[in-house]
């Protein structure tokens, strides 16, 4: 692909192009409200519920509408992903739908159920030692030997732009919203969701949030200029990421109002709420908007508030073991 085209920022148009690619592949995910959500921050709470999305997360949006533009040779090669979390399953499953081939690089210590199922999409998965080398070397001498297209978790256009329909989705269906919380890793999701807000609810306020342990973006927003930290520790395992990317970042300088934080105790807590009272099993990064709206409640009183609940991969044991670790807030 020319790099021109890659290095462009993404906009609204292409959001909507995104959504035309991704109908009949793309779940259509419910937006959900809750009485006690309503009751709880004062105001109308609308949730978009990636968590039931295609293998379980929104990365498919983003990972389907980057597959779908390959052509040729491109396409007949197939692509690299390296990841060990939503981002290869989506690869994997959109690769799978598209007939082309798929090569994931993931840590060898991964856990296996993650393994089994991308393989179980049908990619081929190569391991590597997380403590001594280097993910994104591996991929892209793949990328190289191969001719495979690397297809970056966050820091690509076309993923930025699927991810976008999301809030695309959510805006078409709740009309326009006084503020909305996305949850923020590398921030494609961000990006993509903060080009339809300001489309299509010019108003709305857009709030990133991120793990407190990890608050790179919130570090980046406020000074200007991308901070680099190391893998932060947090159970928010799908915001476990270093830094921002190139095309992200200026997008969420330009749209986004905040970017704010939250403790794992919190996403604990928000967790357990979204499962008790609205039956959802959201992953402990899906819960960082929300538990970042709970926090601004007093803010929030009579507002139209949206939130997208990421994603919902997260194993019944660790679920389970994470509500035992639960204090009473
Ligand atoms: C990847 C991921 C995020 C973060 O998305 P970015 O585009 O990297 O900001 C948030 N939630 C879930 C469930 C994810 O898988």
């Amino acid at each position: 692909m020319p790099t021109e085209t890659t290095a462009a920022l993404p906009t609204f148009a292409d959001v909507q192009a995104a959504a035309k690619r991704l109908q009949g592949q793309a779940h259509r995910t419910p937006v959900l409200r809750s009485r006690s959500a309503d009751d709880l921050l004062s105001a109308q709470v609308f949730f978009k519920c990636e968590n039931l999305q295609r293998a379980g997360a929104f990365k498919f949006r983003g990972a389907f509408n980057a597959l779908a533009r390959l052509e040729g040779a491109q396409r007949q090669a197939g692509v690299v992903a390296f990841s060990s979390g939503n981002h290869a399953q989506a690869v994997a499953l959109s690769a799978q739908i598209l007939g082309m081939p798929a090569t994931i690089v993931m840590p060898k210590d991964a856990p296996a159920i993650k393994v089994a199922a991308t393989k179980g999409y049908g990619a081929t998965v190569i391991t590597y030692d997380r403590y001594t080398e280097d993910r994104e070397a591996i991929s892209r001498e793949l990328a190289q030997k191969q001719g495979l297209t690397l297809i970056a978790p966050y820091d690509h256009a076309d993923v930025i732009a699927g991810q976008g329909t999301a809030a695309l989705e959510l805006f078409e269906e709740a009309g326009a919203l006084d503020a909305l919380f996305v949850c923020l890793g590398g921030g494609g999701l961000l990006a993509g969701c903060s080009l339809a807000a300001r489309a299509l609810s010019p108003d709305c306020r857009v709030y990133g949030v991120e793990p407190e342990a990890g608050n790179d973006g919130q570090q980046s927003f406020r000074s200007g200029a991308i901070v680099h930290i190391n893998t932060p520790q947090t159970i928010a395992d799908g915001a476990q990421t270093q830094h921002l990317g190139q095309l992200t970042f200026p997008l969420i300088q330009k749209n986004v109002t905040d970017v704010l934080t939250v403790s794992d105790a919190q996403l604990v807590g928000s967790m357990h709420f979204l499962a008790e009272r609205m039956k959802l099993l959201v992953e402990p990064t899906g819960c960082l908007g929300f538990a970042a709206a709970k926090a601004m409640a007093p803010s929030l009183k009579g507002q139209r508030v949206g939130v997208i609940l990421s994603g919902g991969n997260v194993d019944l044991d660790r679920f389970c073991a994470l509500m035992a670790t639960r204090t009473a807030a």
